[in-house]
């Protein structure tokens, strides 16, 4: 696995998957991110992509699903999930507006998602760099 920052979705990396670019994609997940915004959620989307197609998509419903474990990528990792109907999402390419917290990195890591990309820090809760760096501490438990 490898974390690669999208500094914003204005800025192009010059890198694309196939005929559809990262930030075609975090567009994708940004709309989810106005939905959830839209819902009075905390604002974050994520969509999972698998041979250049969505195949999971979330966004943060944790008030209206009064549930905790409610973020976008949980939700997005879950979905993937049964498109595959398998758990292991390998050759997967995660992309959430908002860098994941330690819950969302570890079921990105437990998932075998291959990438992720995130829109922005989260300075308060980020485990992928951030406040903390779970990611890289789970890559060298496996
Ligand atoms: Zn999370």
């Amino acid at each position: 696995m490898w974390v690669r920052v999208l500094p914003g979705v204005l800025v192009s990396t010059g890198i694309q998957i196939n005929k559809i670019s990262h930030e075609d994609w975090m567009h994708r997940a940004l709309k989810l991110a106005m939905q959830a915004f839209n819902a009075d959620e905390v604002p974050v989307g994520c969509i999972i992509v698998h041979d250049n197609k969505i195949i999971g998509q979330g966004y943060n419903q944790c008030e209206s699903l009064n549930d905790a474990t409610a973020h976008a990528e949980m939700i997005a990792i879950t979905s993937a999930s049964s498109t595959l109907d398998n758990w292991r999402l390998n050759e997967c390419a995660i992309y959430v507006t908002k860098e994941p917290c330690s819950m969302c990195a570890g079921a990105i890591v437990n998932s075998r998602i291959d990438k992720l990309y995130f829109g922005c820090y989260d300075e308060e809760s980020g485990a992928c760099g951030s406040s903390l760096r779970f990611v890289e501490v789970l890559l060298l438990l496996l």
